[in-house]
């Protein structure tokens, strides 16, 4: 049996109040799925200045929370930054690192994002570690390559041992927010890559799909025998779509 995790990146949406309001009702509709059946694991990442707001609404319930992003120090003078001790501190259990928009927009590099899961790690959270490929890497043939590099040198740095408490994210960038998912094929093609990259190091973690989940297509992607869940971004904000997917993801654990 797969265990699923569904995790939902609210991006830079929802103040306080919102992110509140979000929480309560992804809460009450993820909360009603199962009875008895397994449910899958659902981790909800709102900016950080709503991460105490959503941490008090999930408190006692099966809803975890991730911040979507931490500075690879631990203190210093590093305007804007906020650490992963911080963030452990607030009561969040994962962190993004490494997601396209901040390779794109902040230059952030696999050596970085290696740093910043080593500091995830050593407050005793769970990185959900992003990679994959732009549009011209795909149509240049080059996927595998550039999914490749990315890894072996996030792991080179992190290790097997340390990297074995991750979860990775396949996230196509040319899938981010475009309402074009990859196929199941194109997903599972990248997933079994990933998933034999990795178990030539002894790691087998979740791989996760993220790029334009929606409740339509997930079960579709799902089925991919490498697709251990999702990462989803625009979809994550609307709880019923968000239940949706999880409900899909608790179907593959049956
Ligand atoms: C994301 O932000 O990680 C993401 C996958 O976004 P979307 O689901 O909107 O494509």
């Amino acid at each position: 049996m797969k265990h699923m995790i569904v995790a939902g990146n609210w991006k830079m949406h929802t103040t306080a109040a919102e992110a509140a309001a979000l929480a309560a009702e992804v809460v009450t509709l993820v909360g009603k799925q199962g009875g008895t059946a397994p449910t899958a694991d659902v981790v909800i990442c709102p900016p950080f200045t709503s991460l105490d707001a959503v941490v008090a609404v999930t408190a006692d319930t099966s809803v975890h929370v991730g911040a979507q992003d931490c500075h690879h120090e631990h203190h210093g003078a590093f305007t804007g930054d906020v650490s992963a001790s911080m963030i452990r501190a607030v009561g969040c259990s994962h962190v993004i690192v490494g997601h396209s928009e901040r390779r794109r927009y902040h230059h952030e590099t696999d050596t970085l994002i290696a740093s910043k899961v080593l500091a995830a790690l050593a407050e005793g959270l769970v990185p959900i570690v992003c990679v994959g490929e732009t549009l011209d890497e795909r149509e240049a043939n080059i996927t595998t390559q550039v999914i490749t590099t990315q890894l072996e040198t996030i792991l080179q740095i992190v290790g097997a041992e340390r990297m074995q408490q991750c979860i990775v994210a396949y996230e196509p960038v040319w899938a981010i927010g475009t309402g074009r998912a990859a196929t199941a094929e194109q997903a599972q093609e990248v997933h079994a890559t990933i998933a034999a990259l990795l178990a030539k190091a002894g790691v087998h973690v979740p791989i996760l799909y993220g790029g334009s989940v929606t409740a339509e297509n997930a079960a579709t992607l799902f089925a991919g025998a490498d697709v251990y869940g999702a990462l989803v971004g625009g979809a994550s904000l609307k709880a019923d779509a968000f239940a949706a997917i999880v409900a899909a993801a608790g179907a593959q654990m049956q």
